[in-house]
């Protein structure tokens, strides 16, 4: 068998979409489930969107993913140039074959032209289609002109009879009426291929096996598959792939800000995580398992199980996903990626290490970090109403009496450094006071924390806040109560 090749091929755009992202992947996925290559191109012929450090993006998203390419405009190839950009000469020479072949031919129809025409389409209500007149000029004549210095474009030829058909591997048999597909133009007056031009010719001279994309080429594959017919080309295998959509009606929009891998990794999310996440748009494995490395992804994936049906991008699955990843990590691993995240929240003298071992089973997304904990540095303004717990039964009466008693027993412990100490003597409380452990535990997290939901609860709370601070809150606490209870 053949050795698998497959692209992706960025146009560089300035951001990597999520669905651009995904095609990269599978075309990952495919190309090493056996052993083939998978090689980066830069298709970058529309130079007038062309955007500064773009490409840099691209190589910059591909390894922090951990999509190794093989080929490259970076690492080479015995296949390049991999910049479209830098092929010009080729495509003209092919080109022009494709003329002597009757695949294509020269065209000196001025833009007014043929807008002319596109708009008298438009009126009518009628799918455009350019009627062009230059298919009549002889070849020689053409030359002729050319020789003249008349510009003009090299469009494709399209007999009107018959049908074309190919079998995607998605989608299955897609056939269309020859009549019905748009003589485009191949090669642009200023010697740029377009994308209908350029990635025939670059799939072809490169060796591509197997042609991944987004399905919105699905309908002018067979336009495509006329120019291989023409040049005597094995056609590629074809895997067209479904949209990621943000729902049902809408795509997802670079102006929504959720569109792009860097969008995500600045709210918060793990390069892995979304690897793994966008794995499962449009694809699926046999088994309900869900996180994946991309070894195993490597092993498991078939062509076969991607869906037709467009992928809905679901940010609370991601969300969910991405704190599955950092629970795995190691307390050093995670704590590194939340230090960025402390600073300007915490200035006092904390053991930070303590604070990421709390928040790294609650952290979904590193961007909630400094919410989860603004009351380290100062106890925030509570309402006392928060020492009511219905369901442990906590009155201000049992609060009151809880956070006395917290405060005489931790007034009278002296090793604070470790977790441990704080959690023996609040935990020999409840059975002294003829309580449950939530009505001890609860109030003295509020008293600390003063706040509802904490990451960790009131023993990690006092050890990481120190002997002086957590006696300091307890006391404000009580004073809080004490004037409620009065007030009673
Ligand atoms: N440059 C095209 C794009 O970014 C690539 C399409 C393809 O993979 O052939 O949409």
């Amino acid at each position: 068998m053949k050795k698998i090749r497959t692209r992706f091929a960025p146009s560089p755009t300035g951001y990597m979409h999520i669905g651009n992202l995904r095609t990269a992947l599978f075309e990952y996925l495919i190309a090493k489930h056996e052993n083939g290559d998978f090689l980066l191109r830069i298709e970058d012929t529309d130079q007038e969107r062309k955007v500064e450090g773009a490409v840099d993006i691209i190589y910059e998203t591909m390894r922090e993913v951990g999509l190794h390419h093989d080929e490259g405009p970076d690492i080479g190839g015995d296949f390049g140039p991999y910049v479209q950009s830098e092929r010009l000469p080729m495509y003209k020479e092919y080109a022009d074959r494709l003329v002597e072949l009757g695949g294509a031919h020269y065209c000196f129809c001025s833009e007014e032209a043929v807008e002319k025409q596109r708009k008298e389409c438009e009126l009518i209500n009628k799918a455009f289609k350019y009627d062009d007149p230059c298919k009549h000029i002889s070849l020689e004549e053409a030359r002729k002109r050319i020789e003249s210095g008349e510009p003009y474009v090299v469009r494709q030829t399209i007999r009107h009879d018959g049908a074309t058909y190919f079998d995607d591997e998605v989608y299955g048999r897609i056939e269309v009426d020859n009549d019905i597909l748009d003589e485009s133009v191949l090669l642009k007056s200023d010697g740029y291929p377009t994308y209908n031009f350029a990635n025939i010719i670059d799939d072809h001279t490169m060796g591509i096996t197997h042609v991944v994309r987004g399905n919105e080429y699905l309908s002018s594959t067979p336009k495509y598959n006329l120019v291989y017919q023409a040049y005597g080309w094995d056609i590629p295998t074809y895997v067209h792939v479904p949209p990621v959509m943000k729902d049902d009606h809408q795509k997802l929009s670079k102006r929504n800000g959720d569109a792009s891998f860097q969008d995500l990794v600045k709210k918060g999310y793990l390069p892995q995580a979304i690897l793994n996440y966008i794995a499962l748009l449009g694809w699926a494995p046999e088994s309900e398992q869900e996180i994946y490395t991309l070894q195993e992804l490597i092993e498991i994936f078939d062509i076969k199980r991607i869906s037709k049906s467009p992928a809905i991008f679901d940010i609370n699955k991601l969300t969910w996903m991405n704190g599955m990843y950092l629970r795995a990590m190691s307390l050093d691993e995670f704590h590194e990626l939340a230090l960025p995240y402390y600073d300007g929240v915490i200035q006092s003298d904390v053991d930070l290490k303590a604070v990421s071992k709390i928040l790294q089973q609650r952290v979904e997304v590193l961007t909630q970090i400094p919410e989860m904990i603004d009351f380290i540095d100062a106890l925030p303004e509570y309402d006392i109403e928060m020492y009511i717990h219905k369901k442990m039964k906590t009155t201000y009466e049992i609060a009151l009496k809880a956070l006395q008693a917290s405060e005489k027993a931790l007034a009278d412990l002296n090793d604070w450094s470790s977790e441990e100490s704080v959690h023996e003597v609040l935990l020999a409380l409840p059975a002294q006071l003829e309580m449950k452990n939530g009505q001890v535990l609860w109030p003295v997290r509020t008293a600390l924390s003063g706040k509802q939901f904490t990451p960790g609860g009131a023993i990690e709370i006092a050890h990481i806040l120190g002997k002086d601070e957590a006696l300091r809150r307890i006391a404000v606490g009580i004073q809080k109560l004490e004037a409620a209870v009065h007030e009673s």
